[in-house]
């Protein structure tokens, strides 16, 4: 990619609009409780900016943050529409992590690193394959495994 290129991000109503340089730092895939639970999704995916490289375009008085000092991280979101836009963590201070849906460009990374995945939620789909569900169409399920529960040996024999 040139230099000087940039990806734009923004929330879902608009009113915050994000920039970076790609190709961005890194990519990667967040399996914490933290995350999860503040993108109420099974995990955050995000893209790795240098701060230098970040810089918010427009909406600055929408952004909201909140801050968990245990934990040494900052999230700010959009206050009009609780889009997450930003993940700060004080053990990477050069580094600003923006959640890689906020961009439909390319961002000049793949997420191809996960992390905290000892925190990964059980529930996370996974890739299992995946049938049409009938009478609804546009719905796929994943069907029961096939593996039959087998009975404790007989002691007996
Ligand atoms: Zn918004």
């Amino acid at each position: 990619m040139a230099k000087g290129e940039v990806a734009i991000g923004a929330c879902v109503c608009g009113a915050v609009r994000v920039e970076i340089g790609v190709p961005a730092r890194w990519a990667w895939h967040d399996h914490s409780a933290a995350s999860r639970q503040a993108h109420g999704a099974a995990y955050a995916t995000y893209v790795g900016s240098w701060r230098s490289r970040f810089r918010v375009l427009d909406g600055e008085k929408h952004i909201t943050r909140f801050e968990d000092e245990a934990a040494g991280t900052a999230r700010s979101f959009c206050a009009r529409c609780g889009t997450p836009l930003f993940y700060e963590r004080a053990s990477a201070p050069k580094m600003v992590n923006v959640p890689r849906a906020l961009f439909t460009a390319r961002t000049g990374r793949e997420p191809r690193y996960h992390m905290n995945l000892g925190q990964q939620a059980d529930w996370t789909y996974l890739g299992e394959p995946l049938a049409p569900l009938k009478g609804y169409p546009g719905v796929m399920w994943e069907r029961p495994s096939r593996k039959k529960k087998r009975a404790p040996p007989d002691p007996m024999f």
